[in-house]
């Protein structure tokens, strides 16, 4: 294993508590794999809810002291841990393609954007401004402060292991909060190293803490936990719906964005494509994804890693066999890889119809469904009759079209004429089923803020 890493230097497998790297109480451990080989990476504790309670123990008795540094001091200390995750870009990346698969290279993007979030809100740690109002009797002042609301929870999934976790931690220790992060149990090794590097910057133990293992053992003693105070979610749209029914116990904030599609979130789940360039763009399209080389994300070329695992490959492959037996027309791949495992061929269908799950549910996998429509109409119908609701895209020169489209299309982030518009400073989330709350920007920062309303009288 260390074999795949430059050096084992961030590598660490075991929970974080407070300053202490932690076995599971009770002593149980579980496996982590490489999804590409599937052997075994290391062991790390599978932690319950004992644990969990420690954890949020732990993040209660390092707020006050948190909460009260300054602003410029809590930005001093992400801006330091933003520069070590940039110094270990490489090491992290390596960490990345080694529990998650994707190539190196983009693992290597995805730290770069991850870190951007602990940069950016490291910044944004100085613009928590206040409000005054202007008062409705003479002898009053009114002001509104903004607060962090104290302990939050962090569930995170293993598409994104790095990004995920800095764009919900990064905003709430900017605000003063302090977390417990729950990684997701297939990816806990970028979540321990960012931690490690964390507390390497200076920020205090037990502001960061990190449990694995039991996950819904170890949500509900996070939701069952009055001292916290806000869950932010990343997930699936039924684990999102379980959290959210736990919060209401003991009203905590939630934030979720529920993933909906491929092994990146604002992957296009579908493709609608105008009649009249159908053909030709089936054509063009399906030649272009063939040049995309399948490998192991350390091999040299690779652009398409493995699935996660065995679950998600079968997913891939019924949703393909659905699609077939409806009527849809396999332009490209369509089969396991010849690399075995989890690899999965880069896949084109034509002659989508809704009444196919590839129409409706989350592909979860390198498979392009290209739908056929008519009207501007009929295609904005299509684009919106989903639950889900996260990222749409639209190719079109014509400027008209594209406000009119964008202002009918019922999704939280929309690209025009573009297809990668993630960025740390633009508001990310979804609407209808596919979440709450927004994460980046100056938006980002609210979610973990609570505001106080104050009246002065007899002035
Ligand atoms: P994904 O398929 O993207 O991993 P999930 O919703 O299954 O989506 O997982 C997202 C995160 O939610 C992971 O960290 C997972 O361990 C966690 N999770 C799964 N079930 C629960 C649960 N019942 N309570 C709390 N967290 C959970």
């Amino acid at each position: 294993v260390a074999a795949r890493l430059t050096s084992a230097g961030l590598l660490r497998t075991k929970g974080l508590i407070g300053a202490n790297w932690t076995d599971a109480r009770d002593g149980k451990t579980m496996p982590v794999y490489n999804p590409s080989t599937g052997e075994v990476i290391a062991d790390v504790p599978f932690m319950g809810s004992k644990d969990t309670e420690d954890a949020i123990s732990s993040a209660y008795d390092a707020f006050p002291a948190w909460s009260k540094l300054t602003a410029t001091e809590r930005s001093q200390l992400l801006r330091k841990w933003y520069d070590l995750l940039m110094a270990n870009k490489e090491e992290i990346g390596q960490l990345i393609t080694l529990e998650q698969g994707k190539p190196l290279k983009e693992a290597i993007g995805e730290v770069n954007y991850g870190a951007s979030f602990i940069e950016y809100f490291a910044e944004e740690a100085k613009r928590i401004y206040g409000d005054i109002i202007p008062p409705t009797l003479n002898d009053r002042r009114i002001l509104v402060l903004k607060q962090p609301i104290g302990v939050i929870a962090a569930i995170t999934p293993w598409n994104f292991p790095l990004a995920m976790i800095t764009r919900k931690v990064g905003p709430a220790l900017a605000c003063g909060c302090t977390a417990v992060i729950k990684p997701s149990e297939l990816t806990p090794f970028t979540a321990l190293a960012a931690v490690e590097l964390a507390l390497q910057a200076g920020i205090p133990p037990g502001v960061l803490n990190v449990v694995m293992g039991d996950a819904p053992a170890i949500g509900d003693a996070l939701m069952a936990n009055t001292r916290v105070r806000k869950i932010t979610f990343t997930g699936s749209t039924a684990v999102g719906k379980k959290l959210m029914a736990g919060a209401a116990g003991t009203v905590k904030k939630l934030g979720s964005k529920f993933r909906n599609s491929g092994q990146t979130c604002v992957c296009a789940n579908r493709i609608l494509v105008q009649d009249g360039i159908y053909d030709k763009f089936a054509a063009a399209f399906s030649k272009a994804v063939q040049i995309l080389q399948v490998g192991d994300g350390f091999s040299e070329g690779a652009s398409q890693g493995p699935l996660i695992n065995d679950a998600a490959i079968e997913k891939v492959e019924s949703f393909v066999e659905d699609a077939v037996s409806k009527g849809a027309d396999v332009l490209l791949g369509g089969k396991r890889h010849s690399l075995g495992r989890t690899f999965y061929e880069p896949t084109v269908l034509g002659n989508i119809s809704s009444d196919m799950i590839v129409s409706r549910e989350e592909v979860f996998g390198p498979v392009a469904p290209l739908m056929r429509f008519k009207t501007e109409e009929e295609a904005i119908s299509i684009a919106n009759d989903t639950n889900a609701g996260l990222a749409a895209y639209i190719f079109t020169t014509n400027v008209q079209r594209s406000w009119r489209v964008t202002e009918a299309l019922e999704y939280g982030l929309v690209g025009v004429n573009e297809g990668v518009i993630s960025t740390e400073v633009a508001p990310f989330g979804g609407v209808k089923q596919s979440g709450l709350g927004r994460e980046g920007s100056k938006y980002g920062m609210d979610e973990y803020l609570e505001m106080k309303y104050v009246c002065l009288g007899d002035m």
